[in-house]
C-alpha cells in the first residue's frame, strides 16, 4: 500500500535551522520562509553590527531568531559557535550555506589574495560549516544542507572567475556531501539563484549618470525569460521544500530558480 502523503511533509515544525549570513538579502528571505515552516531560526554574519542590525529586522518581522557572530572561513570559531548553539538551541537539523561575497574583476587584474579570499567565503566556509554540523546530523539520523550556489556553477562570465570557480566548486561539494552521507540519511542539496535583487548586487541596477538604465540591468530583464530580476521571496518555496520531509529522496541536486535565464542563454 502506497504511504499516505500530507502537506505535513512541508512542515519544519520541531526543526533547528542555521542560515549563514541571514542579516538581509537572499539569507533573511530563506530565515523568514522557514519560521512561517515552523523552524527555530539561528543565524551569523561576520560582524557585530549586522547582527544588531539583523536582529531588529527579524523582530520588526516576529521573527524571535538567535544572531551569532561568526566569521565562516574561520574553522575554529564555527566549531565554537555550532557548540554554542547545540547549547543554547539545540542540535541543528537544516544548514543553509548562505554567506556569499563576490569580487568583480577582470582575472588579469585580480591578485592571488583576492581570488583566494572569495574562495575562502563562498567554497571553503560550506565544507567548514557542513563539517561542523554533520557529526550531531549523522547521530540524530536525519540533516538537511543546503548549499545557496549560483548560475556562475555553471557559467563563466568576465570579471567572476574566483567566483564561477567557488560556486562550480560548491556544486560538486553538494553531490560529494550527498554521495558520501546519503546513506546516513543526510539529503544535501543545492539552490542556484539566478539575478535576484539584493544588496550584493545592487552596483548592477544603478541609473547611468544620464539617467538610464545599467546596461547590466538590461541585458539581464532581456536574457530571462521571465523578463525581470528575481526577488529573495523567489527562493523562498525552493528553499522549505529542499528542508522539509517532502525532499526526502532528492539528494545532490541543484535546483536553479533563475527565471529560466539558463535555459535561455
Ligand atoms: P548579500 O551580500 O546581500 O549577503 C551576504 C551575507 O553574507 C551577509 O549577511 C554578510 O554579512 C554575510 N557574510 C559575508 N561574508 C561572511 C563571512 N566571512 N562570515 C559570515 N558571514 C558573511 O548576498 P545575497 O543575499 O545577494 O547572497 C546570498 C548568497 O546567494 C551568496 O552565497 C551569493 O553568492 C548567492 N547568490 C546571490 C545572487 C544574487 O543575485 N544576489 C545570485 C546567485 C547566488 P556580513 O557582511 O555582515 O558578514
Amino acid at each position: 500500500m502506497m504511504e499516505e502523503f500530507t502537506m505535513d511533509a512541508f512542515s519544519l515544525k520541531g526543526k533547528v535551522a542555521l542560515i549563514t549570513g541571514a542579516a538581509y538579502g537572499i539569507g533573511f528571505a530563506i530565515a523568514t520562509a522557514y519560521h512561517k515552516a515552523g523552524a527555530t531560526i539561528v543565524f551569523n554574519t561576520s560582524r557585530q553590527a549586522s547582527v544588531d542590525k539583523a536582529m531588529l529586522a527579524y523582530q520588526e518581522a516576529g521573527i524571535p531568531a538567535k544572531g551569532y557572530v561568526c566569521d565562516v572561513t574561520d574553522e575554529k570559531a564555527v566549531q565554537a559557535m555550532v557548540k554554542q548553539i547545540e547549547e543554547e538551541v539545540g542540535t541543528i537539523d537544516i544548514l543553509v550555506n548562505n554567506a556569499g561575497i563576490i569580487k568583480r574583476i577582470p582575472m588579469l587584474d585580480m591578485s592571488a589574495e583576492d581570488f583566494r579570499s572569495v574562495i575562502d567565503v563562498d567554497l571553503n566556509a560550506p565544507f567548514i560549516v557542513s563539517k561542523a554540523v554533520l557529526p550531531s546530523m549523522i547521530k540524530k539520523g536525519h540533516g538537511k544542507i543546503i548549499n545557496i550556489c549560483s548560475m556562475m556553477s555553471e557559467l563563466g562570465r568576465e570579471t567572476v572567475s574566483a567566483y564561477a570557480a567557488a560556486k562550480g566548486g560548491l556544486k560538486m561539494l553538494t553531490k560529494n556531501i550527498c554521495s558520501e552521507y546519503g546513506e546516513a540519511n543526510i539529503q544535501c542539496n543545492a539552490i542556484g539563484p539566478g539575478y535576484i535583487a539584493t544588496p550584493q548586487t545592487a552596483p548592477l541596477r544603478e541609473k547611468q549618470p544620464d539617467g538610464s538604465r545599467h546596461p547590466f540591468d538590461q541585458f539581464i530583464v532581456s536574457k530571462t525569460p521571465a523578463a525581470r530580476w528575481g526577488t529573495p521571496v523567489d527562493l523562498m518555496g525552493s528553499a522549505v521544500f529542499l528542508a522539509s520531509d517532502a525532499s526526502n529522496f532528492v539528494n545532490g541536486h541543484i535546483l536553479y530558480v533563475d527565471g529560466g535565464i539558463l535555459a535561455y542563454i
